[in-house]
């Protein structure tokens, strides 16, 4: 039986009650495939900081530098806002993500049959909607310096190294070559020579997967072609900026944030999270969806572990459910059969 190390990062609001029922999937996908999870639980957010003082205690990072990978739920929460900055749960997890390197972000956006008629755009213009889009997480203009501000002046640079922009070219054509083998690369060449270096360094890239289809878009078509046709999209490879927008844009399209997962990864471990923050309006009161940390789950499953046919599984009980009519509250709009709580749908997914 293979046997895998997961760390469980809960953190605040419906972080917990959300990885509860990820939880519930992942053993339920066990008992069928044969494998085994441990599961060690750190603390990372506000809950971390009320009992140690810091948001990102050094044992959580070594938890999860033991693990296998990281399952995430969501942190932070207004009663922690006023903090100093360093104290704050957001700078915890920009701390972490540091400390494991992962460079790559990926956002898959697909919109479940079932639901087309919950996204705010036509059901013929999202209905198949299936594209990933893989974003630069830790360089370009959000790091590259110089950076500052005066009085009247302030500004940021946009680097980006060739190192840099080929292990996230990389990452890109692998994840095309298990899809439908398409990359789109976005960038804004026509006005950037930090583009002009991307868009050169791709197309070397590229070479090492001659089956990858490659193009390049311009980012201000791309938003636009997000909106007006994005079933033409399987992967999209962009950098940090382009890609924060996009990825926002992209999930849009599914009709709900309860739906989809993320994952961010790099050399070393990686860190799977629904794209949905801690929602604290609705925290304790048992309807937060959890479908996206469960796809997150699913991510990890095939990212993280190769599991692939526990992945599928955990697919097919996603679709399964909204299927026969299963919704929480924020896509109970849409032909509803009945409205179920976070725990009856984390239950019924793991039935299937
Ligand atoms: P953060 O800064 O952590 O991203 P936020 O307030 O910007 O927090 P969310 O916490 O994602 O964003 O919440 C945005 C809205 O979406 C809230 O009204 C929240 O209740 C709702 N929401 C978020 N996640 C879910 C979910 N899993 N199920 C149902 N509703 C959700
Ligand atoms: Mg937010």
């Amino acid at each position: 039986m293979k046997s895998y190390n997961i760390a469980l990062i809960k953190g605040d609001g419906i972080g917990p009650e959300i990885i509860d029922e990820a939880v519930k999937v992942l053993d339920a996908v066990a008992a069928c495939e044969n494998i085994e999870f441990n599961y060690q639980e750190a603390l990372m957010g506000g809950c971390a900081y009320d009992v140690t003082g810091d948001p990102l205690p050094q044992e959580t990072i070594d938890i999860s530098l033991s693990s296998n990978a990281v399952l995430f739920g969501a942190i932070g929460g207004q009663k922690w806002d006023t903090l100093p900055r360093e104290k704050r749960p957001e700078s915890g997890l920009l701390r972490f993500r540091k400390e494991l390197g992962v460079f790559a972000n990926l956002r898959p956006a697909n919109v479940y049959d079932e639901l087309v008629n919950a996204s705010s755009l036509k059901p013929e213009i999202v209905k198949g909607v299936d594209l990933m889009v893989v974003r630069e997480l830790i360089g370009g203009i959000y790091f590259g310096e110089p950076k500052g501000r005066d009085e009247n002046k302030g500004w940021n640079t946009m680097v980006y190294t060739r190192p840099e922009i080929e292990r996230i070219a990389h990452v890109a054509f692998k994840i095309a070559m298990e899809r439908s083998k398409k990359v789109c690369s976005v960038d804004k060449a026509n006005v950037l020579d930090v583009s002009q270096l991307w868009r050169e360094v791709v197309e070397e890239v590229a070479k090492e997967y001659p089956e990858v289809e490659l193009s390049h878009m311009y980012v201000d078509n791309a938003a636009m072609q997000l909106i007006r046709d994005p079933k033409q999209f399987d992967v999209i490879l962009t950098g940090n900026i382009f890609g924060d927008i996009l990825s926002d844009e992209a999930s849009m399209l599914s009709g709900s944030i309860g739906l989809l997962p993320s994952a961010s990864v790099g050399s070393s471990i990686g860190v799977y999270e629904p794209i949905h923050g801690s929602a604290p309006d609705i925290a304790g009161q048992g309807i937060a969806n959890p479908i996206a940390t469960i796809a997150s789950a699913s991510m990890m499953l095939r990212f993280a572990l190769g599991e692939n046919r526990a992945a599928d599984r955990i697919d097919y009980g996603i679709k399964q459910a909204l299927a026969e009519g299963y919704r929480t509250k924020d896509i109970a709009g849409f032909d509803a059969k009945e409205v179920c709580s976070t725990s009856e749908m984390g239950s019924i997914i793991a039935n299937f």
